[in-house]
């Protein structure tokens, strides 16, 4: 398989393999190595392209090596992305390629009730996938607490910028640990999207597919 040369341990590596995940794409290639040294990315890169898995499996490995770290309200790791259909997506690719580990992942979506989420995230969790509108709301009323979030992701920045998410993006990341790791993840580099990468991304390696 050829993940086995990246440096990811042995139940990641089971698991893109039960994932039918022989050949690392083209961005996981680029981007994982870089991540798993302690790199911010700038990803250019369109659906399909492999980038969910490419940004997952740094943020796992991470997690497993350190092991059971949570506190409550909490999360760990934070993936920021524009529709609760893509958010459930990356939930799903976080599930796979976690699978045989012990890592808890939660939703936090606009439109529909807050109660579950709220319940699910009082002991708080590894990973968090959220959009930028509910997940603001809660941050704003303490049921949510980014301090010790330590890996953020923002996935289609573009399309969160299009869709008016730009200052609750902004708010959330500020809200993040400040010895963070941030990789954003965008189809298209619009002077705005630069803008915002330039504040959020730290010497990032910028990886284009
Ligand atoms: P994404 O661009 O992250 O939405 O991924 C697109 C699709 O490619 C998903 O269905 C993944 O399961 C699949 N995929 C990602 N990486 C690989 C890989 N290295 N080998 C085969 N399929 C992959």
């Amino acid at each position: 398989n050829g993940f086995a040369t990246m440096g990811l341990n042995a139940i990641l590596l089971k698991a893109v393999d039960a994932a039918g995940m022989i050949a690392p794409k083209p961005i996981q290639q680029q981007a994982i190595p870089a991540q798993l040294a302690g790199q911010d990315i700038l990803g250019i890169a369109q659906t399909g392209s492999g980038k969910t898995a490419a940004f997952a499996l740094p943020i796992l490995q991470k997690i497993i090596t350190i092991g059971d770290k949570r506190k409550g309200k909490t999360a760990r790791a934070l993936v920021l992305a524009p529709t609760r259909e893509l958010a459930v997506q990356i939930e799903e690719t976080f599930r796979t390629l976690a699978k045989g580990a012990h890592i808890s992942t939660a939703l936090v979506l606009g439109g529909v009730s807050r109660i579950a989420q709220i319940n699910k995230m009082q002991a708080g969790v590894d990973v968090l996938i959220a959009t930028p509108g509910r997940l603001t709301d809660l941050v704003r009323d303490n049921r949510i607490d980014l301090s010790e979030t330590r890996w953020l992701v923002l996935d289609e920045a573009d399309r969160m910028l299009d869709m008016g998410f730009i200052n609750d993006v902004k708010k959330i990341a500020k809200g993040t640990h400040r010895d963070r790791q941030t990789a954003l993840f965008s189809a298209t580099m619009p002077q705005e999207v630069a803008t915002l990468a330039a504040s959020l991304l730290r010497n990032p390696v910028r990886v284009e597919v």
